[in-house]
């Protein structure tokens, strides 16, 4: 692997900090290079889906650019993109990963993506960081992170969209679940910290939520609400391993006694604390036997298909909710209208929804 080339897709803005500067993996590896599609600055929307289709990564890469896009001139091909590909993708299992900084997750991503490799599947991970603008890249930015696995030409890693706001990033990912399933990836992982929404966000958009603890680091360090284990279907005490065995072992009986008490993430599902140790490899058979037992639970009572039918749905929803909101204010006479409004109705001089009438036949 030439370390020198050039890569194909830097987030704008971004530094040699961001994962995709350093990461090999963006790269096309040269039997795909001299293979049908040759390389190219620009390429029409239908060599994109052929490329997608076919599993090549530099296409795929590009393609993910386009819908990732916030210039207008991307919409419709990004649009485009997701119409021809849509029928293709569904296929994976889509598993989301959380923990604070430190737990293990990138370690753990390493070892279980090379695992399942060995078993056959193909992996992506992808990453929602909201913060990733500001801090270049927290998630997925640090080049020694998934080294192995991001080589790995059964893998493709893509960092977080590199804009501020959760809904965007969101949209983005979710839009790229679609594209990595249509080329071929039937494990998709999606990565994020353990700060409040961005879990929230993450669970409305996968099948299986995974929850990575350490032992001993005290619940309020690892943020660890009642909230987010009932996000949970299964937990993961990280680091079991040496010294640390006996700490983690009594941190899987606590865990699954206070799971005990909660609300399962889904219908019939019992939320299990495992024990791992993603630097020895350990645990991590045990932790997919489970996500496969999830699977075919869900398929089984059909929690699985209901549960996707619900996030598309809600997804389909908050857009709309958000088209209005973005149509409503862009009003001519709205933003002249609203602040002197506002006043008012602070002042107890107008009755709020007298001001809410008026603002909407503007
Ligand atoms: P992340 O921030 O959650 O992605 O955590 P990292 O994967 O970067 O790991 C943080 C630190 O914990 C690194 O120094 C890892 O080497 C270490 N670490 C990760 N997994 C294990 C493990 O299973 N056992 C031990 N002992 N250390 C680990």
């Amino acid at each position: 692997m030439n370390e020198k080339r050039k890569p194909e897709w830097t987030p704008i803005g971004a530094g040699k900090e961001f994962a995709t500067s350093v990461m090999p993996a963006m790269l096309a590896p040269d039997h795909v290079s001299k293979a049908k599609f040759p390389r190219s600055k620009h390429y029409d929307t239908e060599t994109l889906v052929q490329g997608v289709l076919s599993g090549d990564r530099t296409l795929l890469s590009k393609a993910i650019t386009i819908i990732e896009s916030n210039s207008p001139k991307h919409f419709e091909p990004g649009q485009e993109l997701m119409r021809k590909l849509l029928p293709h993708s569904g296929k994976a299992i889509r598993i989301g990963i959380t923990g604070v900084p430190g737990a293990g997750k990138s370690t753990f991503i390493e070892s279980f993506g090379l695992w399942l490799i060995e078993q056959g599947h193909q992996i992506a991970v992808l990453a929602v960081d909201p913060s990733s603008s500001l801090s270049k890249g927290s998630i997925l930015g640090d080049k020694t992170r998934m080294d192995i696995l991001s080589r790995h030409p059964q893998s493709f890693i893509r960092p977080s969209p590199s804009s501020g706001i959760l809904g965007g990033v969101a949209r983005k990912t979710r839009e790229s679940i679609v594209l990595c399933e249509a080329a071929g990836y039937d494990v998709i992982l999606i990565e994020t910290v353990g700060v409040g929404q961005s879990e929230i966000t993450v669970r409305s958009m996968v099948d299986f939520f995974l929850l990575m603890q350490i032992a001993g680091a005290g619940d309020e360090l690892q943020g660890i609400k009642k909230g987010i284990m009932e996000l949970a279907d299964m937990i993961i005490v990280n680091k079991a391993d040496g010294e640390n065995i006996p700490a983690a072992q009594l941190a899987q009986r606590e865990l699954n006694h206070a799971l005990h008490y909660l609300r399962p993430s889904t219908k019939d599902w019992k939320t299990k604390a495992l024990l791992c140790s993603a630097i020895k490899k350990t645990g991590i058979e045990e932790i997919w036997q489970s996500i496969q037992a999830f699977v075919q639970q869900g398929k089984t009572n059909s929690s699985f298909s209901t549960r996707r039918t619900e996030q598309i749905t809600m997804w389909f929803e908050s857009l709309i909710t958000e088209a209005v909101l973005k149509s409503f204010y862009a009003k001519p006479g709205v933003a002249q209208t609203l602040p002197p409004l506002k006043e008012q109705v602070a002042k107890g001089e107008i009755p709020v929804l007298t001001a809410v009438k008026l603002l909407l036949e503007l």
